[in-house]
């Protein structure tokens, strides 16, 4: 079994995915090429706002956005202690200074009273200036934007969605990558629209930052690539990978409810032994992970055996709290305690899960855990 399997894919839909592929090769336009442009229209026009910009990957996305603010030395910017890494390495790449904020226990995503103590704290105890936050959309579930819009307006602070794992989800008729001042999204191969290699993109409403993340993603271009006003970054996204994502994109609708039908299977099956992922009301996911909590390490790693030896593949998404992670172990501020992440990094465990998945296969997972926990 894979974990996410991306062949079943590829296999329904290799007719289409392997011409768009081959037009690009025989236009030999490889770099910006119409497809580029192409995809920019029709994901701005999915998510709902109105500039979308393509860049080499996820990471990138982010630390565009952070440059497109001119945030650098002296800023705080606030970022959730459980989530990927890139969420809070770009924020020293700029020279700013990262604030991590502990997330609630049930949604994993940023607490929104950790987040609120985090910039008190700030505040009263440092000389930093209080920036901009990063809302990540983790293992696909839209963080609490209401509630982040509010404190964002009450401290003058920029909103960062970051949709790497959230490309596709829902609250009401708004999408994910729209609840941002600027939002970004990744394309790395296993996200919810998942590219043939690295890509990323990023969104915003509005005209000035949007002229400049399309400066910065090309050498701090002006007026030609040859004309360079300002310092940025060398972060296009390959012809060939917008093909793949412009075929992607007609069946990710198709896609996202199959997710949201298996991740139904999972809970209806193991809510009864395991904390499964908090309900979403009228949220749509867009189902990046399946993640459960264990009652604790032990049992964890208990489960992660059993899989193991019943030749089913698991991932523990993320061990460690990013307050921990030796790269900002310099000017480390540590404004809030991040209890609920501690928690959740010793029990959590991302199941198997992609769109193609059958009830067997579902079944065989749910089985395994059931075993390692009645055991
Ligand atoms: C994957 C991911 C990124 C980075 O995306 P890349 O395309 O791999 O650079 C950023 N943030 C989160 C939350 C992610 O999951």
């Amino acid at each position: 079994m894979e974990f996410r399997d991306l062949k079943r894919q590829y296999q329904l839909h290799r007719k289409e995915i392997d011409s768009a592929m081959q037009e690009v090769i025989d236009s030999s336009h490889f770099i910006l090429g119409s497809q580029v442009k192409q995809l920019e229209q029709e994901l701005a026009e999915y998510a709902g706002v109105k500039y979308c910009i393509a860049c080499a990957n996820g990471t990138d996305a982010l630390q565009l956005a952070l440059m497109a603010w001119e945030i650098g030395k002296g800023d705080a910017v606030f970022v959730p202690d459980f989530t990927f890494f890139s969420s809070g390495e770009v924020v020293p790449m700029t020279g700013a200074t990262p604030v991590f904020v502990d997330v609630d226990q049930d949604t994993y995503n940023i607490s929104t009273d950790s987040l609120r103590n985090a910039i008190a704290y700030v505040i009263q105890n440092t000389d930093l200036r209080p920036r901009a936050v990063v809302a990540v959309d983790l293992f696909g579930r839209l963080a609490d934007y209401e509630e982040i819009r509010q404190i964002a307006v009450q401290y003058d602070l920029l909103v960062l969605e970051d949709a790497a794992q959230g490309f596709g989800a829902m609250a009401g008729s708004r999408k994910a990558c729209s609840f941002g001042d600027i939002s970004t999204t990744s394309f790395f191969p296993s996200k919810p629209l998942g590219c043939y290699g690295d890509g990323g993109a990023v969104f915003t409403d509005n005209d000035a930052w949007a002229d400049r993340l399309l400066s910065l993603r090309v050498h701090g271009k002006g007026s030609d690539k040859y004309d360079n006003v300002r310092v940025g970054m060398n972060s296009r996204l390959d012809t060939i990978q917008a093909a793949v994502l412009l075929q992607k994109l007609r069946f990710l609708e198709e896609e996202l409810e199959e997710c949201g039908r298996i991740a139904a299977r999972y809970s209806e099956r193991l809510r009864d032994l395991v904390k499964i992922p908090a309900g979403l009301g009228s949220m749509r996911s867009a189902w990046a992970q399946y993640t459960i909590c264990l009652k604790d390490k032990e049992e964890r790693e208990r489960v992660m055996e059993q899989m193991k030896a019943d030749g089913i593949p698991s991932a523990v998404y993320y061990r460690k709290p990013m307050h921990r992670q030796g790269a900002f172990e310099e000017n480390l501020i540590q404004a809030v305690s991040c209890e609920n992440t501690e928690y959740i990094c010793d029990r959590c465990l991302s199941l198997p899960f992609h769109p193609y998945m059958q009830e067997t296969e579902i079944e065989a997972v749910c089985d395994s855990v059931k075993r390692a926990i009645l055991q």
